[in-house]
């Protein structure tokens, strides 16, 4: 039963009164289950620590990285951030960015986000320009999964899409981080309207030897992206119908997998996975929460302003409040995004939240 008086924490909120020599003692903390006034349990972080991006992807920077490179969060307000959302249930962290192994200190952070009490699986999201030099330093720090985008598979559409020409760079990545034995390698490839949809067969091609997960991601509608997205957004039913005519068969999606729906197939080492937010129901599971790389919580992608959580990041004395801010500011996420509306909320561009 939720307790009435603390709307969106679990049953388990109140700690239990310890007395040594009739003295109270201060009760030791117990995990609570972040969870929202629909019951979704929130397991999953997904945290920006960094909004500088070293790619211009048309439809997220077509003109590069405009904003202020600094003021993100230290590594010990980093550290505070995931010990409190650790004690709150979540188990999963993701970093992201921007470009996340743009930070000089990256190795560290992860180091530092794998060593917290609770956190049981921590995994990336990037661009792949120096994974292939540091997969194996990756796995060292404690990293589980990658993930990488990659909306081409030849150099000059993955020029035009990326506005870089390191294509090669990040095929070597991808098959560094599988020789470094991460425990999952995911290839995120936004859906793009005359840009690459007639590369299908080709992506279907990749993962036939390579034992990854290549998922197609419907183009997102941003504050930013109107005029491209009108251009570029292709439904992934096209993908949808493909790979049911192709004899791939939809798998379970496991406690903490993000929101793709995955395809196995008997001839293939890998799987295909389709993320689509204007999908029917696409919300129902959410169970993912962002922390942007200032520090500010943002309930949904597609939601309107953040709860600036960092002057709660300034020493670990703080961590009891900070644990029931998060769990107040949970009370006022939306039972789904309202993209189907026109809104957006005010996401810029993925890069400013971390996609
Ligand atoms: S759009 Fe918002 S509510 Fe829906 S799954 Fe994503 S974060 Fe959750």
């Amino acid at each position: 039963m939720n307790n009435p008086s603390r709307p969106g924490a679990g049953p388990d909120t109140a700690a239990i009164p310890l007395r040594v020599g009739g003295h109270p003692q201060p009760a030791a903390p117990r995990t609570r289950q972040l969870e929202d006034r629909f019951g979704r349990r929130f397991s999953y972080l997904r945290l920006s620590i960094t909004d500088v991006c070293n790619f211009r992807c048309e439809y997220c920077l077509p003109n590069g990285y405009q904003g202020t490179p600094k003021g993100f969060l230290e590594i010990d307000e980093i550290r505070r951030l995931v010990a409190a959302f650790a004690e709150l249930g979540t188990w999963k962290v993701r970093l992201t960015g921007g470009e996340p192994m743009v930070r000089k200190d990256f190795m560290q952070v992860a180091r530092a986000v794998k060593q917290t009490p609770g956190v049981k699986r921590m995994a990336v999201t990037t661009n792949a320009y120096r994974l292939a030099d540091c997969a194996e330093d990756l796995k060292a720090a404690g990293m589980d999964a990658v993930n990488i985008s990659l909306d081409a598979l030849d150099a000059e559409r993955f020029q035009a899409i990326t506005g870089d020409r390191r294509f090669d760079r990040v095929i070597a990545g991808i098959d560094a981080a599988l020789a470094a034995g991460m425990d999952a390698v995911k290839i995120n490839t936004v859906l793009l309207k005359g840009l690459n949809d007639d590369q299908l067969p080709a992506f279907f091609e990749f993962v036939r030897e390579r034992p990854i997960s290549l998922r197609f991601i419907e183009l997102m509608r941003t504050g930013d992206n109107g005029d491209y997205f009108a251009t570029r957004h292709l439904g992934g039913d096209r993908v949808r119908d493909r790979l049911d005519r192709l004899g791939w068969t939809p798998r379970d999606r496991g406690p903490a997998d993000g929101p793709a729906v995955e395809y196995t197939h008997p001839e293939h080492a890998g799987r295909i996975g389709l993320i689509a937010p204007y999908a029917p129901g696409f919300c129902d599971t959410c169970n993912r929460l962002r922390v942007t790389a200032r520090g500010g919580l943002r309930l949904c992608l597609f939601g309107n302003g953040s709860d600036d959580l960092r002057p709660l990041l300034a020493a670990d004395e703080q961590k009891e409040e900070l644990k029931d801010r998060i769990v107040a500011a949970l009370f006022g996420k939306r039972v789904s995004h309202f993209l189907h509306e026109g809104d957006y909320g005010d996401t810029p561009h993925l890069a400013s939240t971390g996609g």
